[in-house]
């Protein structure tokens, strides 16, 4: 069975959408805190897209690892939504877009210490802070978890930390430990806050391809279920899935859902996850960023690929 769009396999259009979308010169930006970023060559473009059939299409750089980032938080929520039998994370961080930048201490301090959703770095060192509760070594289980998604072993081509690129951007991490304190010193953080930082930052440098990213995403596509079972309730990945339209995509949930109309969740990596919910999950990488953190050739294939093919929530 293969998945035809006004009878264009699949396959076919995502070969043009690189053809259109990869970069041919030098535009953007990577972020200066984290300088590995800065590595991948600037016309490195992929997408995947993985459907609730078990098909994979995938065209351009799509089986090169990239720095999966804040990518990394839709996954760590769903974990600790997972083990939180009576929903007690959402004392402890809200479900609001920010209007502010994605590590903002000022937005922190004026709301005493709770987030303002999960997708934000406070949010996400919250998130990261209850998983270590069931998990102490949460990086190595969300590691184990995505292996799991993905179906291949974590040694070798499965996902694997940059521990190296965890470490350079440890050593540069003031903003997130300077976030951590304050979660701290506003009761919202049970471990130390180094430990939180150090374990969010190693999930953060998490390595993979688009196929991976796409596959590891297709439990929220499917209701919450899984390779191997139940990730999540159904109302769950519904609710995941609301979160990341409305606070997915750092300051411009808006533009995205005004011009893909689907849920997403990007990362300064350059790699943005998008669901179709019942449908597909597809991923995008390309490294250079707009003004906004989110990737600028992928924002515009995502434009692209959703108009072709009609895919949205609305
Ligand atoms: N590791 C990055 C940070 O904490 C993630 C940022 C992102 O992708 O939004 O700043």
């Amino acid at each position: 069975m293969t998945t035809v769009i006004d009878s264009v396999p699949l396959g076919v259009v995502l070969d043009d959408i690189v053809q259109l979308h990869r970069p041919r010169n030098e535009r953007g930006s990577v972020p200066a805190r984290i300088p590995h970023l800065s590595a991948p060559p600037f016309d490195r473009f992929g997408i995947a897209v993985a459907t609730t059939t078990g098909e994979i299409f995938s065209a351009g750089d799509a089986g090169i690892p990239f720095s999966i980032q804040s990518i990394s938080k839709v996954f760590t929520l769903a974990m600790a939504l997972g083990v939180d039998d009576r929903d007690s994370l959402w004392s402890r961080v809200l479900r609001e877009p920010s209007g502010t930048s994605f590590d903002s201490l000022v937005q922190l301090e004026v709301e005493h210490g709770i987030p303002r959703n999960p997708f934000i770095n406070p949010g996400a060192l919250v998130v990261t802070d209850h998983l270590m509760e069931s998990f102490p070594d949460s990086a190595g289980h969300f590691l184990r978890f995505l292996a799991e998604q993905v179906g291949e072993s974590t040694v070798g081509v499965g996902p694997f930390i940059d521990e190296a690129a965890a470490q350079s951007e440890l050593a540069s991490g003031n903003r997130n430990l300077a976030l951590a304190h304050f979660l701290k010193d506003f009761g919202n953080l049970r471990h130390p806050a180094q430990a939180v930082v150090e374990s969010y930052i190693r999930q953060c440098s998490v390595m993979m391809t688009c196929e991976q990213t796409a596959k590891a995403g297709l439990f929220l596509a499917r209701g919450g279920r899984g390779e191997a079972g139940s990730v999540v309730s159904k109302d769950q990945a519904k609710r995941i899935c609301s979160i990341m339209l409305t606070c997915g995509m750092y300051d411009a949930a808006g533009e995205f859902a005004y011009r893909v109309g689907l849920p997403g969740k990007s990362g300064v990596g350059g790699g943005i996850l998008v669901i179709v919910p019942g449908r597909y999950s597809i991923c995008v990488w390309s490294p250079r960023l707009d003004s906004k953190g989110n990737s600028l050739a992928g924002m515009a294939a995502l434009a692209d690929l959703t108009d072709r093919t009609g895919w949205s929530v609305f």
